[in-house]
């Protein structure tokens, strides 16, 4: 199986204090409206790689304001 991963952050939730940019500059960047959001394009745009960091981050958020979503697909082989 294949993992997808889904990640995004809620604006209305985050108060702005960087700690997820802090832990993890590649996957988060403070928006210029204020609030952090994803470095990717794509909120499923994360591989296998980048979950350590994104539940680290999610976990570490006092708003809780950082979605993380897995999702097992079977390969289509
Ligand atoms: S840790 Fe949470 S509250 Fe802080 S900037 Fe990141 S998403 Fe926003």
């Amino acid at each position: 199986v294949s993992v997808h991963i889904l990640a995004r952050v809620d604006p209305r939730k985050c108060m702005a204090n960087q700690q997820c940019t802090a832990l993890a500059p590649d996957l988060f960047e403070l928006a210029p409206a204020g609030h952090s959001r994803t470095k990717r394009k794509d909120e499923t745009d994360f591989t296998d790689e980048d979950l350590p960091l994104l539940e680290a981050a999610r976990d570490n958020c006092p708003t809780g304001a950082i979605h993380v979503e897995t999702m097992a697909e079977p390969d289509d082989t």
